[in-house]
This record gives structure tokens, C-alpha cells and sequence, in this order.
């Protein structure tokens, strides 16, 4: 079953006013692609002012809290992100996960979904698992625990992203991205059943606009999830161009 390419940028700790110029060359290049799924996700502050800067180009978060509201000083929950104009959030990344347990990352997923939110599951190995040839078991591992239980009425999407290629510039080869996107896909099978089969499988890591083509051109990715090189829109876009070309 051949997906819409999906292509999200995330943004972590980058982003101020001045930069909502970038936004929307963003996403007016990406409505130039109606073919491939575009959404960024931005630093909390930006989310709203994003959202009125480019109507209908679907800004995200990259955290929430599990719970929607509460006395969480500092915290975001679900019910804030979509007031201010969310429609999508990452859970888990990598770059958070040594700060919370696979469920808690379900919890938050689930809560999001609730909510009305989209959201994108991260789970990859670290450095070491890699070199141990723990990859797949690994991977498995946190998908079985930090997917939600159920695909309910939002987009769900999974995105592979091993800890020693995301800002690295190293990628692994096109043979272990396909490896891990054919577990994944035949996790989603066993847990979802055919309800799971429209659940894209996304690769991040270090993509750029030179490796996206052969990033995309690998059986079972379905899009990418992409940290620096969605800052600009110069470097972005190519991906997306890419990702129009593979279809
Ligand atoms: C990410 O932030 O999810 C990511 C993959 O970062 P980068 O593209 O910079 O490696």
C-alpha cells in the first residue's frame, strides 16, 4: 500500500518572531506541492503566532504533558496546544527520552489523540544498541510500549529515528532503514490490524536535501521527520520537492 509522503519539520529550540518570514516561504512552497503531507513543529511560543501567519498549513508541538491541564508549572498540555492553534505533536523524540519512560510518551500520545491532535511516535536506538546489532529489538521495544493502545479519530504516525543520526550527519544505510521500517510495519499490523495500515513510517536522522531522494526511494518510508534542515526554507523545500518526486 503506497502512502502520501509525509515531511515534518522540527524546529526544537530554534525559532523567534523574526522568523515567521521563513515559515511562510515555507509553506508557500509546500502548497506548491499538494502531492506530499508538509506540517512543522515549532517551539511552543511561535505555535500561535505561526498559525495566523499561515491559515491552514498545519502547525504542530514537540511535547505536551500527559495530563491536559493541571498544576504542572512549565508544562504544555493538549488542551492549550489546540487553543492555540496545534493540530499535530510529536511524542518521544529522542532528544527528550532519557527524561521519560515509554509510557508516560504512550500516556502523552493518548492524550493528544483525545484531544483532537495528530501525533508522531519517535523511537530509535542509541549508538550502542546500534553497534550491538540491537537495532530492531530495540526499536520494537519502544514501539510496543509508547504506541497508543488505540489508533483513534487522529493521525498516528511512527517515525524511526536513531539516536546517533539525528544531528550527526550520519545516516545508517538504506538496508537497516528498511529493516527497521519492515518490523515496524508488521508491529502496526499485529497491533492495529487493518485499521493500521494507513499509519505512515517516517525516517529521521540527519536528511537533507542531498540524501532525501535516496532516503525516500527505500521500500517503507513513507516521509521524514527533519530537525535542521527545516530551518530554512532553501533547505527544506528540496526535501519536499523529493518527496513529491518518489510520490
Ligand atoms: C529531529 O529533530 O527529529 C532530527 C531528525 O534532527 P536532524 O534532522 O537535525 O538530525
Amino acid at each position: 500500500m503506497t502512502l502520501r509522503k509525509y515531511v515534518v519539520g522540527n524546529w526544537k529550540m530554534h525559532g523567534l518572531a523574526a522568523d515567521i518570514t521563513e515559515i511562510r516561504a515555507i509553506a508557500d512552497g509546500a502548497a506548491a506541492l499538494p502531492q506530499v503531507d508538509v506540517a512543522l513543529c515549532l517551539p511552543t511560543t511561535l505555535i500561535h503566532r505561526a498559525v495566523e501567519a499561515v491559515p491552514g498549513f498545519p502547525i504542530g508541538a514537540q511535547d505536551l504533558h500527559f495530563l491536559p491541564r493541571g498544576p504542572q508549572t512549565g508544562c504544555i498540555g493538549a488542551e492549550m496546544l489546540v487553543d492555540a492553534g496545534a493540530r499535530l505533536t510529536i511524542v518521544g523524540h529522542s532528544e527528550r527520552r532519557d527524561r521519560e519512560r515509554s509510557a508516560e510518551v504512550r500516556a502523552k500520545a493518548e492524550t493528544a489523540q483525545a484531544n483532537g491532535l495528530d501525533v508522531i511516535v519517535c523511537v530509535g536506538e542509541s549508538q550502542a544498541a546500534h553497534d550491538a546489532g540491537e537495532t530492531l529489538e530495540t526499536v520494537c521495544r519502544l514501539a510496543i510500549k509508547s504506541l497508543p493502545e488505540r489508533i483513534g479519530g487522529t493521525a498516528l504516525t511512527l517515525s524511526y529515528e536513531p539516536v546517533w543520526a539525528i544531528g550527526s550527519g550520519m545516516t545508517p544505510t538504506s538496508e537497516e532503514i528498511s529493516e527497521v521500517t519492515e518490523a515496524l510495519r508488521s508491529l502496526l499490523d499485529r497491533r492495529y490490524g487493518e485499521k493500521g495500515r494507513g499509519i505512515r513510517i517516517l525516517y529521521g536522522g540527519s536528511v537533507n536535501a542531498r540524501n532525501a531522494a535516496s532516503i525516500f526511494a527505500i521500500p517503507g518510508v513513507d516521509g521524514a521527520l527533519v530537525g535542521g534542515a527545516s530551518l530554512k526554507a532553501t533547505d527544506f523545500l528540496p526535501i519536499i520537492e523529493a518527496a513529491a518526486v518518489a510520490g
